[in-house]
């Protein structure tokens, strides 16, 4: 009985599944096994996206955020969170796009969303759908 409840208990802490992705907690493992599949697709789609926007790119860097999608610093670096691998290619795009946009407008102002919204028109709804994904 009692290592039954501990092994879900392990369960739990480690995998959490929303919508068709599984996110794993401890995840070094994790981080290992996907970072070079999100720097790929990363590395694409930035491509893809500034052949539109034309922006100087700095250093793009796929990381183990806790907390965050991706940053950019003013320099024109980019962190990407390795969890862009797991999830739904629309909102890849949108994160993408979001922080590829703050090369040209270093804050959230109208026309930073409107910078945003020439490649991405449906970036609320997008928006929206991605704060629904934890981990
Ligand atoms: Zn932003």
């Amino acid at each position: 009985m009692f290592r039954r409840i501990r092994r879900v208990r392990l369960y739990r802490r480690r995998c959490r599944r929303v919508g068709h992705a599984i996110f794993v907690r401890n995840s070094k493992m994790e981080y290992q096994k996907h970072k070079e599949s999100a720097r790929s697709l990363v590395l694409r789609k930035i491509a893809e996206f500034n052949n539109f926007y034309n922006f100087n790119l700095g250093r793009i860097t796929i990381r183990n955020q806790r907390s965050r999608w991706g940053s950019c610093s003013k320099k024109g670096n980019m962190n990407f969170n390795y969890r862009l691998a797991l999830i739904p290619d629309k909102l890849v795009d949108y994160v993408i796009v979001h922080e590829l946009c703050h090369i040209g407008e270093f804050n959230h102002s109208n026309d930073f969303w409107n910078l945003v919204a020439q490649t991405i028109p449906d970036h609320s709804q997008l928006r929206k759908d991605l704060r629904k994904i934890k981990f």
